[in-house]
Parts: structure tokens; sequence; C-alpha cells
């Protein structure tokens, strides 16, 4: 899931013709006592939502390096508090959303604890999978590629590289492999019920049982 903001954090903008003023004749006029006004609350209201969130999330190091494996570099993964993702506006993008404005990437606990747990059987196997494939699906949207704003392309390179992500979070083969039939049947659940998650040219890897 993506979206984009606008940089102003959504306190409200001045009127038009204030706006349009501005943006004619640039700084060089002192702004009126309204405009100042409304710049001191805008800039006490940033400092409130800065100063209240600073240091809730985290940006794990292990999910930092994965998703640059895919972002080219770009963005930050962060990993919310169970408190803070309550109280994310976006939080109803269940599993996760990046700020295709801002270059970040924010991720609830249940999805972070399954991508630092990979390889762990005491995590929930479709919990793993799903915390895998929600890492890349956002990656995909960090980096800067002409798809990235299209949820059917980007969700089709998180599903390509499952495997691949789930190996460099720290799985061997054999347990990438065990986990990629969670991340096809939610890869499914998710492109039946929403059709923009889906790309008819995708092609999708094919799950081979192991063979004894
Ligand atoms: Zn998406």
């Amino acid at each position: 899931m993506m979206f984009e903001t606008n940089d102003d954090g959504g306190g409200g903008r001045p009127d038009s013709s204030e706006s349009s003023n501005r943006r004619g004749m640039g700084a060089s006029l002192p702004p009126s006592s309204a405009a100042r006004r409304f710049l001191l609350a805008v800039a006490l209201l940033l400092g409130l939502v800065v100063a209240s969130r600073a240091h809730a999330y985290e940006t794990p190091l292990r999910l930092n390096e994965v998703a640059r494996a895919y972002t080219l570099g770009v963005g930050e993964v962060r990993c919310a508090s169970a408190a803070e993702w309550q109280a994310d506006p976006y939080s109803s993008f269940r599993w996760g959303y990046t700020n295709v404005r801002a270059d970040y990437t924010v991720l609830p606990p249940l999805i972070c604890e399954g991508a630092l747990n990979v390889a762990d059987d005491d995590v929930p196997a479709w919990q793993r999978a799903l915390g895998t494939l929600v890492l890349v699906h956002e990656a995909f949207h960090l980096r800067h590629w002409r798809f990235r704003r299209d949820e059917g392309k980007v969700e089709c390179q998180a599903i390509v590289y499952f495997t691949d992500a789930a190996q460099k979070l720290g799985a061997n083969e054999a347990e990438a492999d065990n986990l990629y039939p969670y991340a096809l049947a939610w890869h499914r659940w998710q492109t039946q019920r929403f059709s923009w998650y889906r790309d008819r040219t995708c092609v999708i890897p094919p799950w081979i049982p192991p063979v004894p």
C-alpha cells in the first residue's frame, strides 16, 4: 500500500490569494500578521507532532539492509510501536504503508516481528511469510522506478523476490521454500479481493514441492 502526503502535514493552507502572492513575490515581502500567525501555528503543530513521535518507532538494521537491496538505497523502513501504530491515521492500511513522497515505510509490529524472525519456528509461519512479503512490497514502493505507484507491478515484484528476500532476512533455502506457499496464498487472496493488486503480465515463480 502506498500514499502521498503534502509536505505541510495537513495543517491547513493560507487562502489562495495570499498563497499566490507569496509564490509570485518570493520572500522579499514580510508576511502579514495573519500569515505569521498561521506559520507559527504550523510550526507549533509540526513541533508537537515531531516531539510526540520522537523515538516512537525503530529502524531495525536488518530490515533496512534487506530493503535496500530492492530500493537501491532509497528511503527508510520504520517499525512502529504498538501504541504508535494504533494512533497512526494510516494504520487503516492494515499491513503497512509507504509515503512515496517522503520516502519512508511504516510497518506494524506484527509485520516487523514476522520479518525479523523469518527462521524462528516459534513465530507462526504465515506471520513470517507475510512480514517478508510486505517488506519487499513496500521496498518496491520506495524504489525510484517507473512503476513505484502501481500496486500490481509492486506486488508482482514482491512475490517474485519473496524467497530471495526470506534468505536475505536469515532463512536458509529450505526454510524460504517452506514459507513460499503462505506468500502465494496471501498474494492470491489479495489479488482476488482487490483488483488493483493484479498484474496480468506477472510471471509468478512456481512452488516446487521438496521431493525426498
Ligand atoms: Zn502497495
